[in-house]
């Protein structure tokens, strides 16, 4: 009974044959436009050029949306975007992302792939012809820097399986610190490093070297580049308005790709790109690597192809990435193309049953159905809420308490205090110029400090402390039943245990020192933020007493 299996299509045309019917018709009274924001992937450059065309084509505009595309990479304070987060928190609606979306789903976000839009990753290694090897099984003793799991997990899944497919360990490689700098690849520092076919061998060459690209795909590894996103709630709450985003998005790549030179000047017009580097030569080029990575001759733009979806989930089962997975509702499937199969499964239906037994076969697999997808359900909203959890409290650079939190436990820790008469102390402190930082390293190697600090602060406290990344590169201590004299000794340790500490990077060890503000519960402070005030304005007292070390009360400089 074959057919029969086909219930949950049934079901699901069932109703939304239904809901078609009830719906009112959205667009034809529509008179304002609904504002949405796309949050790209990367900075403005061609890339995202389906969008700007859906955009200024008055595509997006037809379907009723007023759409703003926001740049991804890092933001104006210089902290990375993650497209994810924003279109959980509802600070976007729509995201661009790449394959490792499926960690976050399995992890139980919310999340729902649109479109394909690079059926092919743009992840290559690379490499220079003068270095004299073409495949990963030749790397021998060669530096290399690519990036591990403890780094970005994400980032690290088409890597460690390629290496994995290629026989090799990477633990037995001369591995460096993972480096995105083509410098380091032009200098020898490294000899073999990620990049992205759209742009890396285009700037290599542009430098006169000769780049080679060893892809994970020669492996067997072929994941999806670029795709389009929401969360699942919004396509719940109202899908023929994200189906009707969705199309006018394709609509848009469409336009982009059959007009190249239009929608590159358009681009060089309207988006400030990265910098001058990223010019409409480079957009050109990145153009036509872009197809290559779209296949648009081959393959209908956004298609998503569920077993190529479990083949990557294998991956990621097989390097222990994620424990399991289940990609029902991760993969979205246009009305159209389900109608017209559901339909097909009717009439199936219709021809081969139509006995009583045949029906009440149906109603009891359809209970039985039901039953196991609710607890399902069950099961998937518990994985989300934890998850949702997490990202609400957690800094996802770093893993400590974010702000949010940290304003819960001062409320908490100062009423208790009070109420109790028992100490309690803050320390706040900032890393030193740590913009330097940033600008002589590069961003990654300022988020590795950041990372290094929580874990070299950690073991400073006890389990009672909470610790918290306050902003950028400022953090804040809490410790209850903690006097001032004790909590100035906890700064102490952490300032030593800091500056004592050196991050490894590709240019040698970065040094760096911190700058801390301490202050105690008094009887005359009226709120906790009395608390935040007097430990902040300590801190700046120690900044402008030249940095590197800690303040802890007027007149009270402990010093290098
Ligand atoms: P000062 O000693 O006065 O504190 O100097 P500073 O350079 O540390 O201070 P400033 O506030 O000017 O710069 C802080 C920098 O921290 C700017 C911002 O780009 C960087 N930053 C903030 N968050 C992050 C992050 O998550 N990752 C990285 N890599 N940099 C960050
Ligand atoms: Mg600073
Ligand atoms: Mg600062």
């Amino acid at each position: 009974m074959p057919s029969l299996l086909g219930h949950r299509s049934l079901l699901r045309w069932l109703l939304s044959s239904a809901l078609l019917i009830t719906a009112p018709l959205v667009a034809a009274d529509e008179s304002d436009l609904e504002h949405v924001t796309l949050q790209l992937a990367w900075y403005h450059q061609f890339q995202s050029a389906g969008y700007y065309a859906a955009k200024h084509q008055g595509y997006f505009r037809e379907a009723g949306f007023e759409v703003e595309l926001r740049h991804g990479g890092h933001d104006d304070y210089g902290r990375p975007i993650d497209p994810v987060e924003d279109v959980v928190f509802g600070r976007a609606d729509f995201g661009v992302s790449r394959s490792d979306l499926l960690l976050y789903h399995s992890q139980g976000l919310p999340v729902v792939i649109l479109a394909n839009i690079m059926q092919r990753s743009p992840l290559v290694f690379l490499t220079l012809e003068e270095y004299g090897f073409s495949r990963l099984e030749d790397i021998g003793e060669r530096p290399i820097s690519v990036t591990l799991p403890d780094v970005d997990a994400r980032l690290s899944a088409e890597t460690l399986a390629s290496f994995h497919r290629a026989g090799l360990d990477l633990e037995q490689l001369n591995n460096q610190a993972p480096s995105w700098e083509l410098e380091d690849l032009l200098n020898g520092t490294t000899q073999l490093m990620p990049g992205y076919l759209t742009d890396a061998p285009y700037f290599l060459e542009a430098f006169g070297a000769d780049p080679v690209t060893i892809s994970p795909e020669s492996y067997g590894i072929d994941f999806y580049g670029d795709l389009l996103f929401t969360r699942a709630a919004l396509l719940e709450d109202r899908p023929e308005r994200v189906e009707a985003f969705r199309d006018a998005a394709l609509r848009g790549w469409a336009y982009a790709l059959d007009n190249v030179e239009e929608v590159a000047e358009l681009i060089t017009q309207y988006y400030p790109t990265r910098n001058a580097r990223y010019d409409i030569h480079f957009l050109r080029h990145e153009a036509n690597k872009l197809r290559s990575l779209m296949q648009p001759e081959l393959i209908e733009i956004g298609y998503i192809n569920p077993s190529r979806w479990e083949a990557i989930a294998e991956v990621y089962l097989e390097l222990g990435m994620i424990e399991g997975y289940d990609l029902e509702g991760f993969l979205y499937q246009p009305p159209a193309d389900n109608r017209g199969a559901d339909l097909q499964r009717l009439m199936h239906v219709a021809l081969g049953g139509g006995t009583l037994l045949l029906l009440v076969i149906a109603l009891a697999s359809y209970l039985l159905m039901i039953n196991r997808q609710l607890r399902r359900e069950v099961t998937r909203r518990h994985k989300a809420e934890e998850a949702l959890r997490e990202l609400a409290e957690k800094d996802g650079l770093t893993g400590i308490d974010n702000r949010r939190l940290f304003e819960e436990h001062l409320q908490q820790c100062f009423a208790h205090a009070r109420r109790h008469k028992q100490p309690l102390t803050l320390i706040m402190f900032d890393v030193d110029h740590f913009k330097q930082v940033n600008d002589s390293h590069g961003h990654l190697a300022g988020d590795r400090v950041l990372i290094e600090i929580t874990q070299i602060t950690q073991q400073e406290l006890r389990t009672e402390d909470h610790f918290a990344r306050y902003g950028g590169e400022e953090f804040a201590v809490l410790l209850p039943g903690t006097d001032h004299a004790k909590g100035l000794l906890v700064a102490e340790r952490i300032w030593q245990a800091n500056r004592n500490h050196q991050v490894a990077s590709d240019a040698g060890p970065i040094c760096y020192s911190l700058s801390l503000g301490v202050a105690s519960l008094d009887e005359r402070d009226r709120s906790p933020h009395d608390l935040v005030r007097r430990a902040d304005e300590r801190l700046y007292q120690a900044k402008h007493q030249g940095r590197d070390c800690y303040f802890g009360a007027a007149n009270h400089l402990v010093s290098k």
